[in-house]
């Protein structure tokens, strides 16, 4: 599998709010928490990583 060279780390976007985690758990964590309360949790997104490329807020 060729590596793209965009990222040096990877990263894991909660595909419920689209936020990027810096680890597989805390995605998963936000996915399941935003899955069940159609909200996001603050413990999570803390460690939410800033996303500049998306200026939707
Ligand atoms: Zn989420």
């Amino acid at each position: 599998m060729p590596k793209t060279f965009a990222d040096e780390k990877p990263e894991y976007r909660c595909p419920e709010c689209g936020l990027l985690y810096p680890t597989e758990e805390l995605a998963e964590r936000c996915r399941k928490w935003c899955s069940k309360h159609k909200s996001c949790n603050l413990e999570i997104i803390q460690h939410a990583i800033k996303d500049e490329h998306d200026n939707h807020r």
